[in-house]
């Protein structure tokens, strides 16, 4: 019984993080990890897509970053993974990106429910006031169902993120779910427990008690991350996520290494 691996991190290439990677790594060893991932947020086909990822440029710079820190913590299992958006019409675009380097991992993450709104951007906040929630949250597992169907991800990450600035659609959204997580059981996708979530007005892990008690009925393996923008947040709240699992459940979650899985007891 050990510390599941950290999977989800970040660096400031993406803009909206601080700490270079070798800081999250020290944190890691200090807290007790034996293994942790860095996930950043994926380069857009153009750079002016949005402004909180890395630029196209800048991927191998990322990838020699990630080297650099497992080069200074041998004692540390550092897997270099990315947090790739999720968009229909991207597939030719992510798998060039997975040609590009030996990635461990790639979380499939749904930021944006169209081309221009991403549900989690502070400031595109009034957008919600202009959406019914349902409409949202249907939108979105849709997507998310697409991205676990296009085999492209490993991971599926917070995979109910609409729930972040607290909106919640009133109507049973089982029917989402379920289809979801029958697509991520059929392409053999895990799906995250994210801890952001306790960090955000939602105050909930990523995803809800439902969505994880479906997803162990139907067989999804899991993988935790704390989504970590800053060198203080590597393995925050693991101990709430740990106990959430084991609460519906789980015993073991995935190990990636050069996209080939394995479960791992935590
Ligand atoms: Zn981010
Ligand atoms: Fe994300
Ligand atoms: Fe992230
Ligand atoms: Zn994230």
């Amino acid at each position: 019984m050990s510390l599941p691996p950290d999977y989800h991190m970040h660096t400031p290439l993406c803009r909206h993080a601080s700490g270079e990677p070798a800081d999250y790594a020290r944190r890691a060893v200090e807290l007790g990890f034996t293994e942790i991932g860095f996930s950043d947020h994926s380069p857009m086909p153009r750079d002016d897509f949005d402004e909180w990822r890395m630029f196209n440029s800048q991927l191998d710079e990322y990838v020699e970053k990630v080297r650099r820190a497992q080069r200074e913590f041998p004692q540390l299992t550092i897997r270099l993974a990315m947090e790739v958006d999720y968009l229909p019409g991207h597939e030719d675009w992510i798998r060039d990106l997975a040609a590009r380097h030996p990635w461990d991992y790639f979380i499939g993450s749904v930021h944006y429910v169209s081309e221009t709104w991403a549900i989690d951007d502070p400031s595109k906040l009034s957008e919600w006031k202009h959406r019914d929630a349902f409409e949202v949250w249907s939108v979105y597992f849709d997507w998310l169902t697409r991205a676990a169907e296009s085999g492209l991800f490993d991971i599926i990450g917070h995979a109910d993120l609409p729930k972040k600035f607290g909106h919640r659609p009133t109507k049973d959204c089982t029917p989402l779910y379920e289809r979801f997580l029958t697509a991520a059981k059929k392409h053999n996708c895990a799906i995250e427990l994210n801890t952001a979530g306790l960090r955000k007005d939602c105050k909930e892990i990523y995803p809800n008690r439902q969505i994880l008690e479906l997803a162990f009925a139907k067989g999804v393996p899991i993988t935790f991350g704390s989504d970590a923008h800053k060198p203080e947040e590597v393995g925050m709240s693991f101990a709430e996520a740990i106990q959430l699992a084991r609460s519906v459940g789980y015993k073991e979650c995935w190990q990636l290494s050069k996209r080939q899985r394995q479960s791992i007891i935590f």
